[in-house]
């Protein structure tokens, strides 16, 4: 078995795309250690800085003492405790919808919704950049399954005018998470609207990050329940602890409790993480400053880049790729920014279309604008001997 694998991970490396992991000795914050270095960070989706927050790891504690580590079985067995029903009470009454539903893990929810939603007789309508989970949940659900072009509402359109599948979804992510822009909502739920379609939008990385509170694209949209009628967010991001939800209408969770093989033949989340949630929940909504200081470090880090003649992709959000092209050179910068204690991840193919590979610079709550502006000035020099040097 061994050398008929070999030869496939031989040519990945051959493509400088083969992956490694690192091994990280610390909380996620800035100021991390990896192996025995120090090491100031900017790969995280821990927006908010709540993944090591005291108080929700208090939580959570408390929870593993009241309720055990474990959930033992699945929801629709024994495994539904009041903890994850408050904690869907809550993200019900947070995104404004009728009812929430929570799964172990945001992949989960998208095969979940993907799957219950659509069949071999319906058409499921992507946009090219949407995460790969939403994907292979189209994949699974043997709809007939069309990718339009980034943001296109052109193209799509013109998809569905030829459309005769009886239903259709659109699928978007509502910020992209390896481009950190955004879907225009709006236009989606409109076009939608016109050729009754469902629109489905997966709000990984908007929910507690964008909106007055936190509601993420649902709330900057300014659209109605009705509009934005599938939701879902997951809770490893910006809320800082494990799992996922989807939030809407009465009908849909039953559907989705029902027909998502992905939630009914899985253990449930631990209740202590459920535990978690609900008080990093009420974190997100009460702790303006956050998203305050998030805003100010994305203005200022956008603001040195230019500064300093480092081009952008256009992002508003704490996802602040730099776009590098070949996978060899992402990765020769990644590795000399980390020799100078800055960690970015560099993102290469198949995670993103060939030739696009990038710096995935993500900010978070927790830094500083001094750690900002040393990100800058490393990045500059690295970028500035790299030229250099090829
Ligand atoms: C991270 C992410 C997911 C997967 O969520 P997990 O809880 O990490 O499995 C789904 N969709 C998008 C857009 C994501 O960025």
């Amino acid at each position: 078995m061994d050398s008929a694998l070999r030869q496939a991970l031989e040519d990945r490396r051959q493509q400088q795309l083969y992956r490694q992991r690192q091994v990280m000795h610390s909380a996620q914050q800035p100021q991390r250690r990896l192996g025995n270095e120090a090491v100031l960070s900017f790969c995280s989706n821990d927006y908010l800085g709540l993944a090591a927050d005291s108080r929700v790891a208090a939580a959570m504690i408390e929870g593993a003492r009241h309720y055990g580590v474990g959930s033992g079985a699945s929801h629709l067995t024994a495994g539904h405790t009041d903890a994850h029903h408050q904690l869907e009470l809550e993200l019900a009454v947070f995104t404004g919808r009728q009812r929430a539903l929570l799964f172990s893990s945001g992949y989960m929810a998208n095969l979940g919704v993907m799957t219950a939603l659509a069949g071999r007789r319906d058409a499921v309508f992507h946009d090219r950049l949407n995460h790969a989970s939403l994907l292979d949940g189209a994949l699974l659900s043997g709809a007939r399954f069309r990718r339009y072009p980034h943001l296109d509402t052109a193209s799509l359109e013109r998809m569905l005018q030829t459309c005769q599948s009886q239903r259709r979804l659109v699928v978007t992510d509502g910020v992209f998470s390896m481009d950190g822009d955004q879907a225009d909502l709006v236009a989606l739920s409109a076009l939608c609207q016109q050729h009754q379609a469902w629109l489905v939008v997966d709000d990984a990385h908007g929910f507690g990050v964008l909106g007055a509170k936190g509601g993420g694209s649902a709330a900057v949209s300014g659209l109605a329940a009705d509009q934005l009628p599938v939701l879902i967010g997951t809770l490893g991001k910006a809320f800082g602890t494990a799992g996922a939800f989807v939030a809407g209408s009465d009908v849909l969770i039953e559907t989705l409790i029902q027909f998502s093989r992905s939630y009914i033949y899985t253990t449930g989340l631990p209740p202590a993480v459920a535990e978690a949630t609900r008080v990093s929940l009420a974190l997100v909504q009460q702790e303006d400053w956050r998203r305050q200081h998030l805003q100010q470090l994305i203005q200022h880090f956008r603001q040195s880049c230019t500064a300093a003649g480092m081009s952008l992709l256009p992002s508003e959000t704490p996802i602040q790729p730099l776009l590098i092209g070949c996978a060899g050179k992402a990765v020769r910068i990644s590795e000399a920014l980390l020799l100078q204690g800055v960690q970015v991840t560099a993102i290469r193919p198949p995670t993103v279309p060939a030739g696009s590979a990038r710096l995935r610079v993500t900010l978070t709550a927790t830094h500083t604008l001094e750690q900002v502006d040393r990100l800058v000035s490393n990045l500059k020099q690295v970028m500035e001997s790299d030229d250099a040097a090829h």
